[in-house]
């Protein structure tokens, strides 16, 4: 894991932009920049302790979250607003990024689709 480029803290597991400078940071200082991205690789995951319980993003969100849009008419812009978020955060999810869990939550309840997968053999 690496350090977190403001406090040191090992946990750096979040990444936040600040002034155009992408940092590793930790929970606790990722509020200091504009968070950019959690990336979730599917396979990553099945590393971690499997006595949590592990969620993770279907793989092809991208596709999925275009698709859905398209089905229902929605400009990238019109779903941002309908959901309440940054209107460029949909066409960012659209080419492949992976947004935190409170933005999967708003899509899987407005598209009224399971975005996320548990993690099992
Ligand atoms: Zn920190």
């Amino acid at each position: 894991m690496a350090e977190c480029a403001l406090c040191g803290s090992k946990n750096a597991n979040r990444k936040t932009e600040i002034d155009g400078v992408v940092l590793d940071v930790c929970n606790n200082c990722v509020k200091f920049g504009k968070e950019i991205a959690i990336v979730r690789k599917g396979n990553i995951s099945r590393n971690i302790n499997r006595s949590f319980e592990i969620e993770d993003v279907v793989e092809d969100l991208p596709q999925i979250i275009r698709k859905q849009r398209e089905k229902m008419g929605l400009k990238q812009e019109e779903l941002a607003q309908k959901i309440g978020i940054k209107h460029n955060l949909i066409k960012r999810i659209e080419e492949g990024w992976y947004p935190d869990n409170s933005i999967i939550e708003k899509l899987e309840k407005f598209f009224k689709i399971k975005l996320k997968r548990s993690i099992e053999e």
